[in-house]
């Protein structure tokens, strides 16, 4: 029987989470439908859309942009969420558990799935994290849980990289006695193992004003799909470098695994994906 799936966005046309879902539907061998699901940019669209799709026997929905923090919302009101979701605070996944709606985050443990398969070390790693938007906000936990020691969050808006933290240790007690530091990028310098832009400036085709005393092993833009200045920078500096197509692939194999039950190889649909 054909399980229905679907990725709920604003805009939804460029997604590519359908063919990465069938390229996973492919190595599970089973029968799926995922399809893109545009919704306006409104709350009550949203619920309706998620109702509709659950009353009609779907199976699971992605939430992307700008959708994650009202799908937060809506499980909070009418269901359950997870402690990564929790600690997130926003949803990417969505599925009914015991007829409730349930919202997940695989959006961090995506990113530490790919890291992990680069073979990147992150067990005592001091990173680096610019940015302090929804990204930044998601990956933060699972990064601590895969073995950072120190996190520094860099952010244009200082306030929002501490309030950031703060919102954090109130939801997770225990990052109370993490190594969290916030700065301004301009101020962010010294040697990191890690170095991650979360900030959504690849889209502009802008440089962050990045020190000239900051430098790191291993950098990582969240951002896939064209030459990213970023990496240029640091690749520049000896950093071995990576694009974030495969924190793509490794939320959508996470969230494929909580629906279907199904392990996936997302390695290789990363490859796949790559040529
Ligand atoms: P938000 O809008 O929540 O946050 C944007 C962040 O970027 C803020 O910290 C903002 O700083 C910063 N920023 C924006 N413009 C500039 C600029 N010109 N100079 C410096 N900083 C800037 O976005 P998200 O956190 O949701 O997403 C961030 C990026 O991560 C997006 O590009 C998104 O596509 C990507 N992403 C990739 C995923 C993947 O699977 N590969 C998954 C999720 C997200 P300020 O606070 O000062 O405004």
């Amino acid at each position: 029987m054909t399980q229905h799936f679907i990725v709920i966005g604003n805009p939804i046309a460029h997604s590519k989470s359908p063919d990465i879902h069938q390229l996973f539907a492919q190595q599970a061998r089973i029968d799926i439908e995922y399809s893109r699901q545009y919704c306006p940019n409104d709350t009550s669209s949203f619920a309706a859309v998620v109702a509709a799709f659950f009353h009609g026997g779907g199976v699971g929905a992605n939430v992307t942009v700008p959708f994650k923090q009202m799908a937060f919302d809506l499980c909070r009101e009418q269901g359950g969420l997870s402690e990564h979701a929790l600690a997130a605070g926003a949803v990417n996944t969505l599925m009914l558990r015991q007829g409730q709606l349930f919202g997940d985050n695989t959006d961090g443990q995506g990113l530490v799935h790919h890291l992990r398969a680069l073979k990147w070390p992150l067990d005592q790693a001091r990173i680096a994290i610019i940015g302090a938007g929804g990204a930044a906000r998601g990956i933060v936990l699972p990064l601590l849980q895969a073995g950072a020691v120190s996190i520094t969050i860099a952010n244009r808006t200082l306030t929002k990289a501490q309030q950031l933290i703060d919102e954090l240790s109130l939801v997770h007690p225990n990052l109370n006695s993490a190594d969290l530091t916030s700065t301004a990028i301009t101020a962010l310098n010294g040697e990191y193992d890690l170095i991650i832009n979360a900030t959504s400036i690849g889209l502009t085709g802008e440089a962050l004003p990045l020190s000239q005393a900051l430098n790191s092993a291993y950098a990582y833009d969240m951002m896939y799909g064209r030459p990213l200045p970023f990496l240029q920078h640091f690749a520049a500096l000896g950093a071995a470098t990576s694009d974030g197509l495969g924190m793509l692939v490794g939320q959508a194999a996470l969230s494929f695994e909580r629906w279907t039950h199904h392990a996936v190889d997302s390695q290789a649909v990363l490859t796949a994906l790559s040529h």
